[in-house]
């Protein structure tokens, strides 16, 4: 066992311990939000077109306001609560467990660089998209402004607009602390999550260059994290009623338009994905893994196709491990490191879906985003996919997060919670399938033996 191997053995659960640890999001949960959502909206076109001229137009609306709407927050208001312990143990585990780059050198390396290349091109793509199709702007100035009253706009805080260079200054925080007391309501005095992120970054690399010494701070942030996630996982057993509530004040108040709005956005993320899936990822294989994407595809398909129906690269990983030495025949070597630091560390279809869903509800909510708000999206949605659990709906709170963190309303995401499964069998595919694609082009740049196609058996 190599060093690596030993410390993240040492840090992560075994397989053994992860079967045993009660599932984070229950089984089939998407299905009552999914009923969630159709509830909620039928239930508030109903009231809007029964109620709305009458006398008890105004009854609906004070019910809505004081009793749906703020049960619909709730489960909202876990996961918000949560937010910067989960983060910050996310992203200092997965940089602490990729080793130590110092000593994995090469393959650390471009393990990096393509994670970083990819998730970047992934972030463009997806803005790109949102920019041509602008899916948030299919909805009328007049339904905007009562979804700007209803989510009381006005009170939101965004990223104040600052020079550059002051950005960029800002991005290592002067006092970490008080930049998580205030990441979520806009009001630290730095950069807020973004230079949290830095922070737990940096420490994360410490603690991987300090090797076993490190170790107890490695399993204190491992241990965080997997009980910030749990939290998250209570809030998501409330979500299907959660997501009814908000839905039903939503359609209530806007009507019927929001939700071809929404068809938009999903067409938006689909697209998005599939050019990353198709051509980038495509020439990426040529140009670095000097290899056929025919090939590559159809080596890979047994992995793609258990991260579509899982939704969850962390389930995919023993699958992908097994694909990429028997199918694809990549060293072991390499294949065991890429893929067991990119499940959770490179997730491009995640960053992409985080990038669209924060300037889409940004258009819906009528939120203008500077260009220094847009990049400090993309920086954030890249390293929103190196912290995002590789588990189903794990980028959720770190949608959240970014939303805050340019003015966004978070509660937003209640619009797109009811046909997120969708998205994120759709995304998890691109991650598991990133995973692989950089795997094979750190492969083609080591000398190393390719494996012999019976190594992995097949069950
Ligand atoms: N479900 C995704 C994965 O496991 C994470 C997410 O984007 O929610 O890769």
């Amino acid at each position: 066992m190599n060093e690596t191997e030993e410390r993240s053995g040492g840090v992560r659960p075994t397989e053994a311990e992860a079967s045993e640890e009660p599932p984070i999001i229950p089984e089939g949960l998407h299905w009552r939000v999914l009923a969630g959502l159709v509830l909620g909206a039928v239930a508030g076109i109903a009231a809007s077109l029964l109620l709305k001229g009458t006398a008890y137009e105004p009854t609906l609306a004070r019910v809505t306001e004081t009793v749906i709407d703020p049960f619909g927050k709730l489960f909202l208001r876990l996961i918000f609560m949560v937010v910067v312990p989960l983060v910050v143990s996310a992203l200092i585990v997965a940089v602490a467990t990729m080793g130590n780059l110092r000593q994995l050198g090469r393959i650390g390396l471009r393990t990096l660089a393509f994670t970083v290349l990819l998730s970047g091109i992934a972030v463009a793509v997806g803005l790109t998209a949102v920019h041509m199709l602008r899916p948030g702007e299919r909805i009328s100035d007049e339904r905007r402004r009562e979804l700007q009253a209803q989510y009381r706009l006005d009170e939101a805080k965004g990223v104040e607009s600052k020079p550059l260079h002051q950005l960029l200054l800002d991005l290592l925080p002067e006092n970490p602390l008080q930049e998580m007391v205030g990441a979520l309501d806009g009001s630290s005095k730095g950069n807020g999550m973004l230079a949290v992120m830095v922070f737990a970054i940096i420490l994360g690399t410490s603690m991987s260059i300090a090797g076993s010494k490190a170790e107890p701070l490695v399993r204190w942030f491992d241990s965080l994290f997997y009980v910030s996630m749990l939290v998250v996982g209570f809030a998501m057993r409330l979500a299907p009623y959660g997501v009814a509530c908000l839905t039903f004040a939503l359609s209530s108040r806007v009507g019927a338009e929001i939700f071809l709005t929404l068809a938009w956005y999903v067409l938006t993320v689909v697209g998005a994905l599939a050019f990353q899936m198709f051509v980038v990822y495509p020439l990426f294989l040529l140009v670095f893994g000097r290899r056929s994407p025919l090939q590559f595809f159809s080596g890979a398909s047994d992995a793609i196709v258990t991260a579509f129906a899982t939704s969850s690269s962390n389930a995919t990983l023993p699958v992908a491990l097994r694909v990429a030495e028997a199918d694809l025949r990549l060293p072991p070597s390499v294949a065991r490191f890429v893929l067991t630091v990119g499940a959770t560390g490179n997730q491009n279809g995640t960053a992409l879906y985080e990038g669209v869903t924060v300037l889409f509800l940004a258009q819906v909510f009528g939120v203008e985003l500077t260009v220094l708000q847009q990049i400090t999206v993309v920086l954030m949605c890249i390293l929103a996919g190196v912290g995002t659990a590789g588990v189903p709906g794990g980028s959720l709170p770190l949608v959240a997060v970014v939303c805050r963190s340019v003015g966004v309303p978070p509660e937003g995401i209640g619009i797109i919670l009811g046909i997120d499964r969708v998205l994120d069998m759709c995304r998890t595919t691109l991650n598991v399938t990133g995973d692989l694609a950089i795997a094979s082009a750190v492969a083609s740049g080591e000398a190393g033996p390719e494996s012999p196609p019976p190594q992995v058996p097949r069950e």
